[in-house]
């Protein structure tokens, strides 16, 4: 099985046009989205449609909570609540039916998907480090597991023989072999807003039986998006950030 995951779109169609048609040239037959479909950019609903005509398995983010009402907005920054209030009268009633549909967790062996950590999946706690990676994996119950939510992306590998031995990957692009590994943990980074100072759009890609991980990056139009979101009325801080990657 290939699996092609997407991270943290954040309503940039721009981003997810470019990693969806890098993936496609992958020929990738499972797809998995793990959260923040919106919220920052421009498109929240042509996002979900790309998303769902993908056949994606989804979880549910703090971004697509807070648009329906399910998680107060104090607990974001000001930006960030500037556009979830943009955004949530925006979207049609089938983008509210969809993102009220999802769970904060889908396991589905031999991968499970949640946005922040699997130990406390609804505090929407970041995977930034080993230390959080240990307390995830340790509720890791299938061999891998994708996750997103701090746009960073990272590999933590681990065996069951050598339980707080992790190892690190954190470059921005990677390909690693996880054979002889019991437990691994993808951070995807982010496609719509990637914030490790690598402004190409990020996703993740393994394959099961090859026992490959990959974190790639592509290319995508930033100064088209970036009118977008001028245009739209959104924090100009949204857009001013997505030329620096951070
Ligand atoms: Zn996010």
């Amino acid at each position: 099985m290939r699996i092609g995951i997407l991270g943290d779109i954040h309503a940039n169609a721009e981003a997810l046009r470019a990693v969806v048609d890098a993936l496609q040239r992958e020929r990738v037959d499972t797809w998995v989205q793990v959260g923040d479909i919106v919220g920052y950019g421009p498109e929240p609903s042509v996002c979900i449609d790309i998303v769902r005509e993908l056949g994606c398995i989804v979880c549910l983010g703090n971004h697509d909570q807070a648009v329906i009402g399910e998680l107060d907005t104090a607990y974001f920054n000001n930006f960030a609540r500037a556009a979830i209030h943009w955004t949530a009268p925006r979207l049609r009633p089938q983008d509210l039916e969809f993102l009220r549909s999802l769970k904060h967790v889908v396991r589905q062996p031999p991968f499970t998907v949640v946005h922040g950590t699997l130990h406390l999946p609804e505090q929407f706690g970041y995977v930034i480090s080993a230390v959080e990676a240990l307390d995830s994996l340790d509720h890791q119950d299938t061999r891998l597991c994708f996750v997103g939510h701090s746009h960073v992306p990272a590999i933590y590998l681990r065996r069951d023989a050598a339980p707080n031995e992790i190892h690190m990957v954190t470059h921005s692009e990677a390909e690693i072999s996880y054979r002889g590994f019991d437990r691994v943990l993808i951070n995807v980074g982010s496609v719509g807003q990637p914030r490790d100072e690598d402004p190409r759009a990020a996703y993740g890609l393994v394959d099961t039986d090859l026992e490959i991980a990959c974190v790639k990056r592509v290319h995508y139009d930033i100064a088209g998006v970036q009118r977008k979101i001028r245009a739209a009325g959104l924090p100009e801080v949204l857009a001013d950030r997505l030329a620096l990657g951070v």
